[in-house]
């Protein structure tokens, strides 16, 4: 195929888009960018009943995120638009007007207490569901009739009775469709408003799409859009169905299985670079060994060919450990830029904002290592920030330790410091380790109980380059209270 390729991402504004929607668009837009194509962002709002306010907005919020811009759609303009389908009525009702013309399609009056009727009765029947046709054979006297009682109809198409619809697709291969398992489809409503397949079908066509590309899912309706392509006489695109994300259990990511929609992964603190990797490589693979990829390395090496089969896994182990890598690969000033508004959010209430972000910077160096997302900055370093610090008295006696022991290693310790000059981290070694030589215990042993002190927990970053950032003053205060809890507790 040497047409250009123009590829159209075509959401439903029915919610919040989850990220296997979003999956999609990355594809249409890395099969742009890879080939110096066309990425558009077409709106398909037609099904009145189903949008939802604020969608759009929710979906463009997305795409923006992953940085997957659009060259055509909404807030873009281009030559084919307009890019939402609610605004191209007058097109689909031309289609369809063509098509019952040239006897490709028919008016439907039947009412939607008689389909319903028809529905249970083929149930009991235990038949597969379908329009009986009953509109497809009126004479032009009984279509008068019906019109003179002014029912407003609907427009069906007129499926070929026998035969078979084939067509390639990029990913499954040859599918082939026996055209008698497929019923007149409806293709425009009585309110005039096109269903999901005619204004899908007359879009692609007038915005010269190349490529089609969706999930699995839309493979059943493939043939009834090649069925109208051909009454049309348009040239169908190509297809490309991929697999659908799957949870732990095979079974398509849904709510149960946690977060689905993209913009909940913002909200837990994944960087979008991490959330581009993971996505990309859930259905494609650039030699299936290779799992950290830049966006420019994904959009250079980008093909179809190497799209698979095979159900996509969402393994959030996964994500959580690319995102670690994502982070540790962000500098310093990066890092906290991105970490300042999850704390501001997450800390405590009672910590003072806005956040000192002098402050935060420092504190990067020192859990980048840690924290899987941005969102866990504020369970691993909570104690940089809060005032007073919640912990057992208990905690401060560790092995081979007694309260007296661990009383005297508190009050020598807050001798030492109050004593230095600088608060810097050879120093503070430096009288620690002598320390512990004078009271006779192991360096381990003091500073495990000034670790407690100062931090309220028993495993953090390096106790030195912490204590630096807590500072002089405030390592001090703890130490004073740590005393005083250890104090009041004698019967430890
Ligand atoms: N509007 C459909 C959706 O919500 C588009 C499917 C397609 O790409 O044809 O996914």
């Amino acid at each position: 195929m040497d047409k250009p390729v123009r590829v159209r991402f075509a959401p439903s504004p029915t919610g919040r888009p989850h990220v296997g929607n979003i999956r999609t668009a990355m594809f249409d837009w890395l099969l742009a960018r890879h080939t110096g194509g066309t990425f558009i962002l077409r709106i398909e709002d037609t099904d009145v009943e189903r949008r939802v306010e604020g969608a759009v907005e929710y979906m463009m919020d997305a795409l923006n995120w992953l940085g997957l811009d659009w060259d055509e759609g909404p807030g873009k303009g281009g030559d084919y638009g307009p890019y939402y389908q609610s605004q191209r009525l007058e097109l689909y009702q031309d289609a369809a007007a063509k098509l019952v013309a040239q006897g490709d399609a028919y008016y439907c009056y039947c009412s939607p207490e008689r389909l319903d009727a028809m529905r249970k009765e083929q149930e009991a029947r235990k038949q597969s569901p379908g329009y009986d046709r009953l509109c497809r054979n009126l004479s032009p006297q009984e279509r008068a009739a019906k019109e003179a009682a002014g029912i407003k109809p609907v427009v069906r198409f007129k499926v070929p009775l026998e035969g078979q619809t084939k067509f390639h697709d990029i990913i499954y291969g040859d599918i082939t469709c026996e055209n008698s398992n497929i019923d007149d489809f409806v293709m425009l409503k009585s309110d005039g408003y096109p269903t999901y397949h005619l204004a899908n079908v007359v879009d692609d066509y007038a915005m010269k799409i190349s490529h089609v590309i969706r999930d699995e899912g839309w493979i059943s309706s493939a043939p009834r859009h090649l069925m109208m392509y051909k009454a049309l006489n348009y040239e169908p695109p190509q297809y490309v169905h991929h697999p659908v994300i799957v949870g732990s259990d095979r079974a398509k990511l849904s709510k149960r299985h946690g977060a689905t929609s993209l913009l909940d992964f913002r909200n837990m603190g994944y960087l979008p670079e991490a959330m581009f990797n993971f996505l990309a490589l859930m259905g494609w693979s650039l030699d299936d060994k290779t799992e950290i990829m830049t966006r420019q390395q994904v959009v250079e090496n980008f093909s179809l060919e190497r799209m698979g089969k095979t159900g996509a896994f969402f393994n959030i182990e996964k994500l959580d450990w690319m995102n670690g890598v994502y982070i540790r690969g962000l500098t310093v000033e990066d890092l906290t830029n991105r970490v300042l508004p999850f704390l501001e959010k997450d800390l405590p209430p009672e910590v003072k904002r806005p956040l000192d972000i002098n402050y935060i910077r420092q504190i990067m160096p020192l859990i980048r290592e840690r924290i899987k997302t941005l969102k866990d900055a504020a369970t691993y370093a909570d104690f940089f920030f809060v005032d007073k610090l919640e912990y057992e008295a208990s905690m401060l006696i560790g092995k081979k330790m007694t309260t007296e022991t661990a009383l005297a290693a508190l009050k020598g310790a807050e001798e030492k410091l109050s004593s230095l000059e600088s608060f810097d981290h050879d120093l503070l070694e430096d009288s620690l380790r002598h320390l512990a030589d004078d009271l006779g215990i192991k360096t381990g042993q003091l500073f495990n109980v000034l670790r407690v002190a100062c931090t309220a927990r028993d495993a953090t970053p390096p106790l030195f380059e912490t204590m630096v950032v807590l500072g002089k003053e405030r390592c001090l205060k703890r130490i004073k209270i740590a005393i005083s809890k250890l104090g009041n507790n004698s019967n430890l």
